[in-house]
């Protein structure tokens, strides 16, 4: 292990760069880390573009490194802004081995998972009460397709496992933001490094995945609940995540999004409180995101179905399907 020293006469801890990278996406730039390992190894990939390219080439210039000393790229989880800069590394560095968990690359190139991800979401959104055009255009997008296309996992991280080249560090899954989600916490040093699991003060998201073929979809904010929980127990002195800042306060932050997620389910009764009766999920939305809710109904649909799942699970509403479309009704009301 390469260390580096924290401070004059307080031992050595084990590198960890972080690479910021450039995305037109409203939560800003996204976060690489490069891990001074046995192997040299870079925790996710940026989005596909041209400024966050040269971010890469720039950032690992800065630390000393080329992107051919790279030896290996572990994924957090297959959304665009991490995987995005896969191809590319692997078009300069032919070499490099990829480590990620075990559905990431069907979520990113399996064809039939892909065609019927499709449909999967187009029936949701018909049965959130989306009008039929808004669930065809939203369900049939070409998604996340455009950004793996020769590249390949080489192997899969599971719960509890090693990282290969990275010996202290082990698998911790955390599903919820993503179905393929995973950590990474090193037991040696208390490094934890996790993704779009938990950024400090920014609501990373609850994004709803298409299940396997013929299995229920998960519910995404339950598994999130569990998984903060689960996190709340390391020791993590430095916690590097996919947005923001390095934290160095983990439980502070983990406190922080237990209570948006506590203020965005008081919202969501409130708003059924004010219809009075039973509501879709489209109608949900557009009572909560008034104005707004148009530049993104699907990541406002994903968020409260979420919110829904967990409001349901807490036997607070239910859920009742008309003409194939779901109702939602508080139970004291
Ligand atoms: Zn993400």
């Amino acid at each position: 292990m390469r260390k580096i020293p924290i401070k004059e006469g307080m031992g050595t801890l084990q590198r960890i760069e972080k690479l910021e990278l450039t995305t037109n996406f409203p939560i800003g730039p996204v976060n690489s880390y490069v891990v001074f390992g046995e192997k040299l190894t870079l925790i996710d990939a940026g989005l596909k573009n041209k400024q966050g390219w040269a971010d890469l080439n720039h950032g690992l210039h800065r630390i000393g490194i080329e992107l051919t000393d790279l030896e290996q790229i572990v994924l957090t989880h297959h959304h665009n802004d991490h995987t995005g800069l896969v191809d590319w590394i692997l078009e300069k560095n032919p070499g490099i081995k990829i480590f990620a968990h075990k559905d990431t690359e069907m979520m990113l190139k399996d064809e039939s998972y892909l065609e019927w991800s499709s449909e999967f979401f187009y029936n949701l959104f018909m049965e959130s009460g989306l009008t039929k055009d808004m669930a065809i255009q939203s369900a049939f997008r070409k998604g996340h397709r455009d950004y793996f296309q020769i590249a390949t996992v080489d192997k899969v991280l599971k719960e509890g496992e090693t990282v290969p080249g990275l010996p202290s560090f082990q698998v911790i899954e955390t599903l919820g933001h993503s179905q393929d989600h995973i950590s990474f916490y090193c037991t040696v040093e208390q490094q934890f490094i996790c993704g779009d699991h938990i950024i400090k003060g920014v609501h990373g998201g609850m994004f709803l995945d298409a299940p396997k073929p013929g299995s229920e979809r998960a519910k995404p904010l339950l598994q999130y609940l569990s998984n903060l929980e689960k996190c709340r127990k390391l020791p993590a002195n430095y916690t590097f995540s996919g947005h923001g800042p390095i934290i160095s306060n983990l439980n502070e932050a983990i406190d922080g999004h237990i209570s948006n997620i506590e203020k965005r389910v008081s919202r969501v009764i409130n708003t059924l409180k004010k219809v009075n009766g039973a509501a879709t999920g489209f109608e949900i939305i557009q009572d909560m995101y008034r104005g707004r809710y148009e530049k993104a109904v699907i990541t406002f649909l994903f968020e409260i179905i979420s919110v829904l799942d967990l409001l349901e699970e807490r036997n607070i509403i239910i859920t009742e399907k008309q003409n194939g479309v779901f109702k939602y009704r508080l139970v004291n009301n």
